[in-house]
């Protein structure tokens, strides 16, 4: 099998890339993986570098809304998993343009050429965003999208753009909508890298207004699998949700990395709340657990793992 990871030198793609080729993943252990990274500030080529020197395995700079550079890639591409997003809320705010060419302009020209080079099956990475926010329940795959920020409308954008592409030219698409990911190699921009970061070195940390908004966590492993579960066993045109289980408020986040990085309350700095902000995100996950799936990491064990693994590896992601 022949993959074409788009957006795979990011947190969560590379993750993807380093569990297929490391091996014992059921259903690809033949697979062969192309990255397609435009490397923007998120990308990092060292997030590869467990599989650079794999036979199976190459890396190509290039950015998926450039039609030259996607068909470059495509012939002979069997499946394409698509990460390669803008995926930070708050620059979604300051700077939606960025966010609507790569998550929108560039899925269609991944789906076009997709479709010319008659790919077999092509997987959306999308999220829980999408659906707004819930005060109360979970959302099945079946609500409407309703996304608040701009980086959730054009997530929301390219999912129906992925519908259309399966109704109107019949293409195998897949959707996957993952809640909030934790775990190594993620920029230190986002909340879990940047806390601990800060509360390792004794800075502050910014929390956004009182605190009380929920996220369903999840180990970025447990969603790399979920992926792999919709690819093995889901269906062409259909959704799946993806999460954790593991709610928390923000402040009862920030109170597991302080006690986890041995500081107190007293470095927690109250801020504006985000424009928009979504109080809750809560998806229904018993579609993807008819095809067998649960997520398997412990959450108290993954952070723990990762706050672990963000202290042994202080240098990366600051060159
Ligand atoms: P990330 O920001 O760490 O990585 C994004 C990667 O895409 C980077 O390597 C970047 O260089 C690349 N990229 C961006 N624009 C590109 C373009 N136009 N062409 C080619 N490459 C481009 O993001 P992530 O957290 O790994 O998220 C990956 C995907 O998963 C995204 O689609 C995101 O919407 C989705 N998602 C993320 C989460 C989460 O909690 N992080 C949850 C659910 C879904």
């Amino acid at each position: 099998m022949r993959m074409l990871v788009t957006g795979g030198a990011g947190f969560i793609g590379s993750q993807f890339v380093r569990d297929l080729l490391g091996g014992g993943c059921a259903g690809f252990e033949d697979v062969r993986v192309t990255v397609l990274d435009s490397l923007t500030y998120a990308g990092n080529l060292a997030n590869l570098a467990a599989v650079a020197d794999h036979p199976g395995f190459a890396f190509v700079r290039g950015d998926i809304a450039d039609d030259a550079a996607v068909a470059a890639v495509m012939p002979g591409v069997d499946v394409v998993v698509n990460f390669a997003a803008e995926t930070h809320v708050d620059r979604s705010i300051q700077d939606p343009e960025a966010f609507l060419r790569s998550n929108v302009l560039g899925v269609q020209r991944l789906l076009d050429a997709a479709r010319s080079a008659h790919v077999t099956t092509f997987l959306q990475v999308s999220t829980d965003e999408v659906y707004g926010s819930i005060a109360a329940g979970s959302w099945p795959e079946t609500d409407p999208l309703l996304p608040n920020s701009p980086y959730a409308a054009a997530k929301a954008g390219a999912d129906l753009l992925c519908r259309s592409y399966h109704r109107t030219y019949g293409m195998d698409v897949r959707v996957t909508r993952c809640s909030n990911n934790y775990g190594p190699y993620q920029h230190r921009e986002k909340v879990i890298p940047l806390f601990v970061s800060n509360l390792l070195a004794g800075r502050p940390v910014p929390l956004y207004g009182d605190g009380r908004n929920v996220r369903d966590w999840l180990h970025v492993a447990d969603h790399c699998r979920g992926i792999r579960t919709v690819l093995r066993k889901g269906a062409p045109g259909e959704i799946y949700n993806i999460g954790g289980g593991t709610e928390l408020t923000n402040r009862e986040l920030t109170g597991l990395l302080l006690a986890a990085c041995d500081a107190d309350w007293s470095l927690v700095e109250h801020v504006t709340d985000r424009l928009g902000h979504d109080l809750r995100y809560s998806v229904d996950i018993s579609k993807i657990q008819s095809l067998g799936y649960e997520p398997r990491v412990d959450f108290v064990a993954g952070l723990a793992d990762t706050v672990r693994w963000y202290r042994d590896n202080a240098a990366w992601g600051r060159d």
